[in-house]
C-alpha cells in the first residue's frame, strides 16, 4: 500500500515536473535530471556549497536575540543567495522559494534531499516525537492581498517535508518604514512593539518553528518569538534560508 501511493506521489512529482518546470533558484537554469539533490543546477553548486552557513545554528554574539531559543539559517545573506532570496521576494518569482525551502529542510534540518527534481525532501523524524508543533511565518510587513509572502511560502513547504501544520496568528500592529532603512538600535525599538497574536490565540504548550526568509539583527524573529510566548508558546525556534553575518575568510570570494 505504501509503495502503491509513493508510486502516485511519484508520477505525479513528474507530471507537475512538466508541466511547471523547477528551476534552479541561484541562476534560473532549467533543473535537469542532472540537479543536485534535487535543487541546485550542476553550475551553480560550488558557489551554493560555499555560502552555506555550516554549522546551520546562528553565533549569539552576532544577532541581538531574546525570547528565541535557537536560530539558524541555511546560509549567509550573500552573492547568489542574496540573488535567489530577492529574485523570491522583488522579482515576481515566487516559486523558487520551493527550492529553497527544501535546501532548509536539507540544511538544518537533516532532510534526507530530494532524489529527483520536483519531489519532497525525506524527513526521517516521522518515527520519533515531533520537534515543533507548528511552523508560523513571519508576517509581511506590507502585506498584499492574495499574494503570500516569501516566509509563508517557505513555512507551508517545510510543512510538507517535517509534517508539521502551519499557522498565522502573528500580525503587525503598526507598520512603519520598511527594516532596511532603520540602523540597528531602531530595528530593535521598533520590532519590540510592532508584533502581536490576534486575539483568541492559544499557543499554550506549544513549541513554534518561527520561518523568516532572512535574519538580520534578530529584531523581527525575537519579537515575534516573544509575542508567541506570550501566546503560550514553551518554545520558539527561528530558521531562515540566510543570516546576514560576515562570512568566513575561507569561504569568501577569491580574489583574481
Ligand atoms: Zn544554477
Amino acid at each position: 500500500m505504501a509503495s502503491i501511493e509513493r508510486r502516485t506521489e511519484v508520477t505525479r512529482a513528474r507530471l507537475l515536473a512538466l508541466l511547471f518546470p523547477r528551476r534552479c533558484p541561484f541562476c534560473g537554469a532549467l533543473l535537469g535530471a542532472d540537479a543536485v539533490q534535487g535543487t541546485v543546477c550542476p553550475a551553480c553548486l560550488p558557489e551554493e556549497m560555499r555560502l552555506q552557513h555550516l554549522p546551520p545554528r546562528l553565533p549569539e554574539g552576532e544577532h541581538a536575540f531574546y525570547a528565541l531559543g535557537e536560530a539558524a539559517a541555511a546560509y549567509y545573506y550573500a552573492d547568489a543567495v542574496r540573488g535567489a532570496i530577492l529574485r523570491c521576494k522583488r522579482g515576481g518569482r515566487p516559486w523558487y522559494a520551493q527550492e529553497l525551502a527544501d535546501r532548509m529542510a536539507v540544511l538544518i534540518f537533516g532532510a534526507l534531499p530530494a532524489r529527483r527534481v520536483g519531489e519532497l525532501p525525506q524527513y526521517r523524524g516521522l518515527h520519533t516525537l515531533p520537534l515543533y508543533s507548528c511552523i508560523v511565518p513571519v508576517p509581511p510587513n506590507r502585506p498584499r492581498p492574495g499574494v503570500p509572502g516569501l516566509p509563508l511560502l517557505l513555512a507551508r513547504r517545510l510543512s510538507a517535508v517535517l509534517g508539521i501544520p502551519v499557522v498565522t496568528p502573528l500580525y503587525i500592529k503598526n507598520p512603519g518604514r520598511p527594516q532596511k532603512e532603520l540602523n540597528r538600535e531602531e530595528r530593535l525599538r521598533r520590532a519590540k512593539a510592532a508584533f502581536a497574536c490576534r486575539p483568541g490565540t492559544d499557543l499554550t504548550g506549544k513549541r513554534v518553528l518561527l520561518v523568516d526568509d532572512i535574519i538580520t539583527t534578530g529584531a523581527t524573529a525575537s519579537a515575534c518569538a516573544a509575542a508567541l510566548l506570550q501566546a503560550g508558546a514553551i518554545e520558539v525556534t527561528a530558521a531562515a534560508i540566510a543570516a546576514t553575518e560576515e562570512l568566513p575568510k575561507a569561504q569568501q570570494k577569491k580574489e583574481r
